[in-house]
């Protein structure tokens, strides 16, 4: 019979963080369990049969504008600085992605080098639409740059990946990607951005390698919850599940990944094509150009978009009024919840980055730590 302090439930970033945590410095015994048959949670990679190194659940380019969060990982792992470059497959050419003062001369059909970030600036002031609040991911697009830009790399992509159309999610959806109207063709732009150096399963072993750490793979915590004698549950799965869809079920995107090993060094110029208008996937993703592992070999893997169902993972909450609406109750039945702490992306329900995670997951610690330091 399992016995805990701490029931964890998920390993991923906020699971393992939080055990961590309680274990390193509250002297907790933590019980992590996954239903998963390993560790890191969507963030897990592993090397394929070929041997390259893969992010199993699509790629993860971890980046981060906190020195705290960098700080906390640090301590188990060293990094592989990475610029994310990638290129958006349109009209038959590759294209500078994001927008930025390449991506306008490639438009104008100018040579590379020759326009300025002064006329860029003044041409968009001319195409884009004057919004003031952008309430969607249509509005947020097209108020910057306006119908062609947004027609050829966002519109098409977001309905392929949402199966929704921009007008129905929120601005954050397409205000995530950073349009520019310098050179800077980094895919994101917060100010650290590198990958773990021996990868995110490495780091992972290495939070959870603590003598008050059990972890439990290939188990649902519910099998578990009757027996853990635990003073307290962090739930890191998803917040309907927990409650049994009471309210409704909530909605999620899934994902289908096609991998291809292939006898050449390199597939694609860069780590990641996006693919807006073309073919039923979103992207191509050659990790090994971010992992900088050296091999003959290759593998690609395609993306494709998929609806939500019975045998497929909830990768994505969808960020639109009425889903949060619903999650809302979710969240107030949660808070009346004694002795439980929802923390991570699907317990929250939201759109969140590996290190918003992380973030997350310390924030919980400072708030359980008083409880835990007194008993
Ligand atoms: P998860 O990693 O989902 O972990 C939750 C775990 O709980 C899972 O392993 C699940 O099996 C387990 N679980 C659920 N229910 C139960 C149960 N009943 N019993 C036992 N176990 C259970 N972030 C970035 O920063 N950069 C990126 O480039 C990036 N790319 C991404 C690409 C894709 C395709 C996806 C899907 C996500 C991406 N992310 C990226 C986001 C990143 O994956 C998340 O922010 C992070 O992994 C969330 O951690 P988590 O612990 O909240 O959840
Ligand atoms: N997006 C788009 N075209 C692109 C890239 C992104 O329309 O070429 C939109 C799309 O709605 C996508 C969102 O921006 O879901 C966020 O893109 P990101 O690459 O950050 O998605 P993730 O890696 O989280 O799947």
């Amino acid at each position: 019979m399992p016995s805990c302090d701490i029931l964890i439930a998920g390993c991923g970033y906020a699971g393992a963080v939080l055990a961590e945590r309680l274990a390193s410095q509250c002297g907790l015994h933590c019980l992590v369990v996954d239903r998963r048959t390993h560790i890191g949670g969507n963030a897990y990679d592993a090397p394929d049969a070929a041997g390259v190194l893969l992010h199993t659940y699509g790629p993860h380019y971890f980046r981060t504008n906190s020195p705290r969060i960098r700080e906390y990982l640090s301590q188990f792992t060293e990094w592989h600085p990475v610029d994310y470059k990638i290129l958006s497959w349109a009209e038959g050419r590759f294209w500078q992605f994001p927008i930025n003062l390449n991506t306008f001369e490639q438009l104008l059909g100018r040579p590379a080098g020759s326009c300025t970030s002064e006329e860029m600036t003044a041409t968009l002031a001319e195409w884009r639409v004057p919004i003031d609040l952008p309430k969607n991911s249509e509005e947020v697009i097209v108020s910057q740059v306006g119908w062609r830009l947004y027609e050829l790399f966002f519109k098409n992509y977001t309905l392929k990946q949402w199966r929704r159309d921009p007008k129905d999610l929120d601005p954050s959806v397409c205000g995530r990607i950073p349009i520019r109207t310098n050179r800077d063709d980094r895919y994101l732009a917060e100010n650290f951005q590198a990958l773990p150096r021996d990868g995110y399963t490495a780091m992972f072993r290495r939070i959870l390698d603590h003598p008050k750490i059990e972890v439990r793979l290939g188990v649902d915590y519910r099998e578990i919850l009757p027996h853990a004698g635990h003073h307290h549950l962090v739930y890191t799965g998803m917040i309907d599940e927990y409650f049994d869809h009471r309210f409704g079920a909530l909605p999620y995107r899934s994902l289908r990944f096609e991998p291809e090993t292939l006898p050449v060094e390199y597939f694609q110029p860069v780590m990641q094509v996006n693919y807006p208008n073309e073919h039923d996937f979103t992207r191509i993703v050659e990790i090994k150009h971010a992992t900088g592992q050296r091999l003959p070999v290759t593998t690609i893997v395609r993306e494709y978009p998929a609806d939500y169902g019975p045998g497929k993972e909830a990768y994505y909450p969808i960020p639109a009024p009425e889903a949060r609406a619903l999650y809302e109750k979710y969240a107030a039945r949660a808070e009346q919840e004694r002795d439980v702490s929802f923390v991570g992306r699907l317990a929250t329900y939201r759109y969140y980055n590996m290190d918003q995670v992380v973030g997350m997951a310390l924030a919980e610690f400072e708030k359980l730590r008083p409880k835990f330091l007194r008993t």
